[in-house]
């Protein structure tokens, strides 16, 4: 299947730009896979990162062509009389195509999977999760409830129940825990999956943010800074320019499973490798190296108090 995401950081765009992104990078991933669509966006402006109302983001999603999936959101949009023309300083929306392997092609099976009502977590999955069965008969017996029949669902409640345990908990492995960051979310959810895996998060605890990791599945990252000239360099950058690029400045970040969907947007694309975290926050991208094999020792899901 494809993934696709869009950030635009500290540069005005309208929704219906943002939608247009979302589409297009869909329509250049459509050969990956094409039974269902999806994406997510937020409803609104998002309130002060202090404030503890979030707004749960909009999920649109279907099974068929992507085409479809365009003409109904803009009927949708219309309906909830969202204004296409409503603009964004910081945004992140997120995208998938999907080629079954879990479920039928349906709209419940379609992606983004969510952790529940309010949409708290949101994922776009490409690959199989092979322990997913394990994982869902535990979060079963949490309490979770499923709606779909893919692997990927267990992803998000996942997530949801390690950011609420996260949340409780002022220690964690024996620290300190200042506040929880959606990276380490992630990566805690990394630590219980096996098989293969490119996914995007998306968070109403962590508005205008996005977090990207991989395990076999293709992934790529494209930065397009606005205040620097349109670059002549027509080949992959280093990692190092990346770190380099200064904080706060205008930029448009895009995620994707092939390079087709971001070289039409900026030449400054990287390549993610297996185990690498993808952390998009306050104009400034973070790559972590996250250590699996080291990690799955102290890992396991805790089973719930009987
Ligand atoms: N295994 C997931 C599903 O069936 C993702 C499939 C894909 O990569 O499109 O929903």
């Amino acid at each position: 299947c494809g993934i696709f995401a869009y950030l635009n950081y500290n540069i005005t765009r309208e929704r219906r730009y943002i939608l247009e992104v979302l589409f297009n990078g869909l329509r250049r991933l459509e050969y990956r896979g094409y039974d269902s669509a999806g994406i997510s966006i937020d409803a609104d402006l998002l309130p002060e990162a202090s404030s503890k109302f979030r707004p749960p983001p909009l999920v649109f999603r279907q099974e068929g062509k992507i085409e479809k999936l365009v003409t109904n959101v803009y009927q949708e949009v219309h309906a909830v009389d969202l204004d296409l023309a409503q603009n964004f300083l910081i945004h992140a929306g997120i995208a998938h195509t999907r080629w079954a392997t879990h479920g039928l092609p349906s709209e419940k099976n379609s992606h983004p999977q969510s952790s529940g009502s309010g949409h708290e977590f949101l994922v776009v999955h490409n690959g199989i999760i092979t322990n997913y069965v394990v994982l869902k008969e535990t979060l079963l017996r949490h309490g979770y409830q499923f709606e779909s029949d893919t692997d990927t669902e267990v992803i998000p409640k996942l997530a949801k129940f390690v950011y609420d345990r996260l949340s409780e908990n002022t220690t964690f492995n024996g620290e300190e825990t200042q506040e929880v960051t959606f990276r380490q979310v992630v990566m805690e959810v990394m630590r219980q999956l096996e098989g293969a895996y490119a996914l995007i998060f998306k968070s109403s605890h962590f508005p205008n943010e996005l977090v990207a990791c991989k395990c076999g599945s293709p992934l790529l990252l494209g930065v397009k800074d606005a205040e620097e000239p349109e670059t002549k360099m027509d080949q992959f950058i280093n990692r190092d320019v990346l770190h380099d690029r200064r904080q706060g400045r205008s930029k448009e970040y895009f995620l994707a499973s092939d390079a087709s969907a971001v070289v039409e947007h900026t030449k400054t694309v990287m390549v993610i490798e297996d185990h690498e975290v993808v952390h998009i926050k306050d104009g400034n991208v973070s790559i972590f190296k996250f250590d699996t094999a080291k990690a799955r020792k102290t890992g396991g899901l805790p089973r719930p108090a009987s």
